[in-house]
């Protein structure tokens, strides 16, 4: 887990040759359509469709999205030569993965998960009020995609979204001190503004949220959708109208005092490792159903590169190939949706990072 922000931070300004084959389309729901370019590596390709899988369904059954206006997903195998700490956009009609820029590929599987449900939640919001609709807050609409992709990402075991709140809110409290978010509440304020908007914005929506459902955000675009101005509705929500919630955030932030969690930052790697390593499986279902998102999680030697096989017993040849690897703490995890080849009975799912392989078996419901 971690804050694609960080990489920003980090980078160089390294740039990158873009080249815009054609791409390849790739059927998905009615309303999405799919673009892969040539040269986007397999692995990097698996990671976005199975983002979106996740993300498309956490939306329609927390937060009750209907989508019925067709955008595309495009993923790119080159990056953005000005922004070499970009790693996925929304343009209001597409969502643009940016597989070659090195903020992308200096991120953990954890982030790139999170990157595509942070985009996600920016096609709901402009299918709720609009493309960047200056109404409701920027920095809430940032934080909003912050907030749901990190609870997603806790919700299926892979980060610890109460560490990451707490972490933004310390980096709030050292780089973004005194900065009330009413400062950055215009698209164009907040895209200007130089400091670490999405951290301030991740925390004050957290901070608002802090004991709600998730389908509060629900009504509050549903809310917006039908007329409320984005004052009556943040009031009715959370108490108070973005002016006032401010004032309050921006005295809470003076006032953080715990210390800034580096543990955090254990979690960076330089890059991924190929060498053999054990593995130890810590999650992994004992039933499956075709169709199904399973997540398998594990711990290996900090940064390997490992490999899930899932496997019909009686046939030599894998269903499923996927790699990820492991962040600097070891753990590792992948996001596999059981597909159609496989027949109800039995599978079995077998990691390994170059090493012995661990294997669990698990029953095909139907
Ligand atoms: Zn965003």
């Amino acid at each position: 887990m971690t804050l694609r922000r960080l990489a920003l931070l980090a980078l160089a300004l390294a740039t990158t040759v873009v080249f815009l084959p054609a791409p390849v389309a790739v059927a998905q729901s009615p309303s999405m359509s799919f673009a892969i370019e040539d040269g986007v590596d397999s692995q990097d390709a698996d990671f976005v469709v199975e983002g979106l899988i996740l993300a498309e369904k956490f939306f329609e059954t927390q937060i009750g999205a209907i989508f019925d206006q067709p955008f595309q997903v495009r993923v790119r195998a080159g990056g953005e030569p000005d922004s070499p700490g970009l790693l996925a956009y929304w343009n209001g009609r597409q969502i643009v993965v940016l597989t070659g820029s090195p903020a992308w590929k200096q991120s953990l599987p954890a982030e790139r998960i999170a990157t595509i449900v942070h985009e996600f939640t920016h096609v709901y919001q402009s299918s709720m009020v609009g493309f960047n609709d200056n109404e409701s807050p920027a920095w809430f609409e940032e934080g909003v995609a912050e907030y749901l992709c990190y609870a997603l990402l806790d919700q299926i075991g892979v980060i610890d979204h109460a560490d990451l709140i707490a972490f933004d809110t310390a980096v709030s409290a050292i780089y973004m001190e005194h900065v009330p978010v009413e400062q950055i509440r215009a698209w164009g304020d907040f895209q200007g503004f130089d400091g670490d908007v999405y951290a301030l914005s991740h925390a004050a929506v957290a901070r608002l949220m802090d004991g709600k459902p998730l389908n509060t955000l629900s009504i509050y675009y549903t809310m917006l959708r039908n007329g409320y101005s984005a004052d009556a509705t943040f009031s009715s929500l959370f108490g108070a109208t973005p002016a006032a919630f401010s004032d309050e955030m921006t005295a809470y932030i003076a006032g953080w005092d715990q210390p800034y969690n580096g543990a955090i930052m254990d979690d960076f790697i330089d890059g991924p490792v190929e060498q053999p390593s054990p593995i130890e499986v810590v999650s992994a279902p004992v039933s499956v159903s075709i169709g199904e998102q399973i997540v398998v999680t594990g711990i290996a030697q900090p940064a390997s590169v490992c490999t899930l096989d899932i496997n019909d017993p009686g046939s030599h040849t894998p269903l499923v190939e996927r790699s990820s690897f492991a962040d600097g703490t070891g753990d590792v995890f992948w996001l596999v949706t059981i597909p159609e080849s496989v027949v109800s009975g039995l599978i079995t799912i077998q990691t390994a990072c170059g090493a012995a392989p661990e294997t669990r078996a698990a029953i095909v419901g139907t």
